[in-house]
């Protein structure tokens, strides 16, 4: 079999209404895999693109909302994608802030792999895919709960890789650079921080969405199984300068 096809696998995407989430369905349903985009709203566009598929709503307004989303039928592969971010000085940066991108990218990231891991462990096979930042290594400026839970993200995927690659389970992480999504449109659009960003990436381009989605279907494939525990930037050369 092709170690970069996902034909036989059922793959459960979050935040895949829009975006990098989009992007990675899309990919991994090319890949073959049988694909359930899930969002907090409609993942119409996204089963267009795909040609078919299955959707879900999921809204980590609740983090434990996926508690008993992997005890009805096998999904092989998760990508933990939804994530939201909150901007403010940190010496005015408000406890709701905090709680709510804390909840969503941390606290429902973790629940979500553990209800996927109580359901793969028993088969003995499963891939995880977190989506994390370039801060999970670098401190940013005016966004201290995003860098607290993409830091956090990096560290529990090296903790559950540690617990549960023995079983069969790999858990593995992208660092996205600057990738052009709703995420970064403000930023995109502002000349000057647009130019200052682009000057540091040394690939000479922002990401695009699909830069992403190919990293996910590589880290979710047979290809990657010796893979474990680790955190991919993907970031046109970002980190590396
Ligand atoms: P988008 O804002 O386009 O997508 C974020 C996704 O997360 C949306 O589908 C959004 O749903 C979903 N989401 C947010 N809150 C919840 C919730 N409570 N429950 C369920 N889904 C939710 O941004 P991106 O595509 O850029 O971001 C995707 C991931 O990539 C995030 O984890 C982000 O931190 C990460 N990332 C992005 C980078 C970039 O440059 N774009 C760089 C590094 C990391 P809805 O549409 O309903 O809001």
């Amino acid at each position: 079999m092709n170690p970069f096809s996902l034909e036989g696998r059922t793959a459960l995407v979050t935040g895949a209404n829009t975006g990098i989430g989009q992007a990675i369905a899309v990919a991994m349903a090319q890949a073959g895999a049988d694909v359930i985009a899930a969002g907090r709203r409609d993942c119409d566009e996204t089963l267009a693109l795909m040609g078919g598929g299955r959707q879900m709503r999921l809204d980590f307004g609740d983090p434990m909302a996926a508690r008993d989303v992997f005890s009805g039928e096998r999904i092989d592969i998760l990508v933990n994608n939804a994530g939201i971010i909150r901007r403010a000085d940190a010496v005015d940066f408000s406890e709701a802030d905090w709680d709510a991108v804390m909840d969503t990218n941390l606290k429902a990231l973790f629940f979500t792999c553990q209800a996927f891991a109580r359901a793969a462990l028993p088969r003995g096979r499963g891939k995880i895919v977190n989506i994390a930042s370039l801060l999970s290594f670098q401190g940013g400026i005016r966004v201290p709960s995003y860098t607290a839970s993409k830091h956090g993200v990096a560290g529990l995927t090296r903790l559950m890789a540690n617990e549960w690659a023995a079983s069969g389970l790999n858990v593995n992480a992208i660092a996205p650079g600057y990738i052009e999504t709703n995420n970064t449109t403000a930023l995109r659009a502002d000349p000057d921080r647009s130019r200052a960003i682009l000057d540091r990436i040394p690939a000479g381009r922002w990401g695009r969405p699909e830069d992403i989605g190919q990293t996910a279907v590589f880290l979710a494939a047979a290809a990657s199984d010796y893979i474990n525990g680790a955190v991919l930037n993907v970031d046109g050369g970002w980190l590396a300068r």
